[in-house]
């Protein structure tokens, strides 16, 4: 079955990380565990790559940029730009990481409903000799010189922006702070919908993502986003949002970082083991959003599983990506039947695609 991923920073990965993506996981962590690399803590734990996304049927994802600007409290700086010049610069050059692999045959650029069709169709089985495909998203519109700038973006490939990430953003509060949306946020808005450009309301905080679904008519959905009924902090989403998301024909992919997963977790302390993750975690996540929206038709998937961590912040069921497909056992487990699974791997997000890129409301 064909799974679609929401979250992946891949181009992040490869060159922040400097992680050769077509290598096998048990070679990149080979690698990073033979004395190359010791920056992260996530280093030899990665569980995403090009082999492990073909194995676990990921024919299709939506892959960021990922270039933000510094923040003196986010410990090692990982993202790190003084200014948002060298924001764009950078985020250029995550785009030509995949303008790279298109060319050389590993990815397919998909940006407009008639290759989405087609893709799907040589993926529908999840099994395919074609390339995989991605949609390309700005995770923090850090990179967006100023409002007008969206269309100049969009010309180029992008076609969802998430206006914020961990900390605030020259556009919007985000992850972790207090507020709404900053004097260019509405404007970003603005050229958003004019532009066509989809807009991601994960890391939006609270009070940016009421301005945001407020005064934004164009399509939503929430990339990788979890329950805060299930955990509670801000992170996650508030129950009266999803409704709202509900609403608005939004998606919400559900995210497999152990500390969105289980309540308690404390970073660098918990282990999957002492918090007691697993894939079953996860999926009471997903089943949360289907409770609230009375269907199966908004909760899907997005994994976020090289968000900067490995399988030290993940399930303990999951040893790379193409685990995920587990999920459709314990899904149905709960009374999913098979349609229903089929929706939450990857009918949801083609629906939502197809209807956010013919214009339909
Ligand atoms: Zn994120």
């Amino acid at each position: 079955m064909l799974i679609f991923d929401a979250h992946l920073d891949l181009a992040w990965n490869a060159i922040d990380w400097n992680r050769d993506l077509l290598l096998s996981v048990e070679e990149i962590r080979r690698l990073e565990t033979s004395g190359r690399e010791s920056d992260f803590k996530a280093r030899g734990r990665g569980t995403v790559t090009f082999p492990e996304l073909r194995k676990g049927g990921f024919g299709i994802f939506i892959a960021t940029l990922l270039a933000r600007l510094f923040r003196p409290d986010l410990k090692p700086p990982i993202q790190r730009f003084a200014n948002m010049n060298s924001a764009y610069a950078c985020a250029h050059g995550q785009m030509a990481y995949y303008i790279a692999l298109e060319k050389a045959g590993h990815l397919r650029w998909i940006k407009d409903v008639a290759a989405l069709d087609k893709h799907v169709e040589a993926w529908k089985t999840g099994v395919s000799s074609d390339p995989l495909g991605f949609i390309l998203s700005m995770e923090g519109a850090d990179p967006v010189l100023d409002p007008e700038q969206v269309h100049e973006w969009y010309a180029n490939g992008l076609r969802i922006i998430g206006p914020s990430h961990y900390g605030v953003s020259p556009y919007a509060h985000g992850t972790g702070t207090v507020g709404g949306l900053f004097p260019p946020g509405k404007p970003l808005l603005r050229e958003m919908e004019k532009a066509g450009m989809i807009l991601d309301v994960t890391h939006l905080a609270d009070q940016a993502m009421d301005e945001a679904l407020d005064c934004y008519g164009g399509p939503v959905l929430a990339s990788h986003h979890n329950c805060r009924a299930l955990v509670d902090d801000q992170r996650q989403l508030p129950d009266r949002h999803i409704k709202q998301l509900i609403s608005r024909g939004a998606v919400i992919g559900s995210a497999l970082d152990a500390w969105m997963l289980a309540p308690g977790w404390v970073r660098g302390e918990s282990t999957p083991q002492s918090a007691n993750v697993t894939m079953a975690t996860y999926v009471d996540h997903i089943d949360h959003v289907c409770q609230l929206a009375g269907n199966t038709n908004h909760a899907a998937i997005g994994t976020d599983l090289d968000g900067g961590f490995g399988t030290e912040q993940t399930p303990m069921d999951l040893n790379t990506i193409s685990d995920v497909r587990k999920i459709g056992d314990i899904l149905k487990s709960r009374g999913y039947t098979d349609t229903d699974v089929e929706k939450i791997f990857s009918g949801n997000w083609i629906n939502f695609f197809r209807k956010a890129w013919s214009g339909k409301k």
